[in-house]
């Protein structure tokens, strides 16, 4: 895998249409936050809009046919989050445990493959990626990067 430095901005406006027509084909809201000047970080462009549209498309299939999408990046010291939140069916306690294990899946016709790739794709890019999620209200993504790695 070649990780290059490079904006995370700059990625996450490269899929937006995509996904803003996701968004638009049910009754969804896109909200985005970009935070100005980030440092540039390591990534592989590909695997990063592949990790996003994964869980674009979650939050999507866990909010139905409206609802709000927030997608941001966040600045804390020398790291760089990005944050994909979602007001859907939220996830209970005991699922969130098993969410990023292949194969596990709530859906009828589900892969449960989705957020396993996502774990690889952060794992190849020293990252973590945490689930915050409260059933009936929603859920958010949190993928945190290093900026250092990049220096
Ligand atoms: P799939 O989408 O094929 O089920 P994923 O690996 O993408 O597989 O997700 C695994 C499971 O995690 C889903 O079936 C669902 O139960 C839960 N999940 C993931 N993202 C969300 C979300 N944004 N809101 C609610 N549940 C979610
Ligand atoms: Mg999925």
């Amino acid at each position: 895998v070649e990780n290059k430095k490079q904006d995370l901005n700059a990625i996450i406006k490269g899929i937006l249409p995509l996904i803003a027509t996701n968004a638009t084909e049910r009754d969804i809201e896109l909200k985005v936050n970009l935070t100005e000047g980030l440092p540039h970080l390591l990534l592989n462009e590909k695997e990063i809009k592949q990790l996003l549209l994964n869980l674009v498309r979650n939050g999507i299939e866990a909010m139905g046919q409206q609802g709000t999408l927030i997608i941001e990046s966040i600045l804390e010291g020398d790291t760089v989050s990005l944050c994909v939140a979602d007001c859907g069916c939220g996830i209970c306690k005991e699922n969130q445990e098993k969410i990023f294990d292949p194969f596990f899946t709530t859906k009828e016709s589900g892969t449960g493959l989705g957020l396993s790739v996502c774990v690889g794709i952060v794992r190849r890019h020293n990252g973590i990626i945490e689930v915050q999620s409260e059933e009936g209200k929603g859920t958010r993504f949190i993928i945190t990067f290093n900026a250092l790695d990049a220096r």
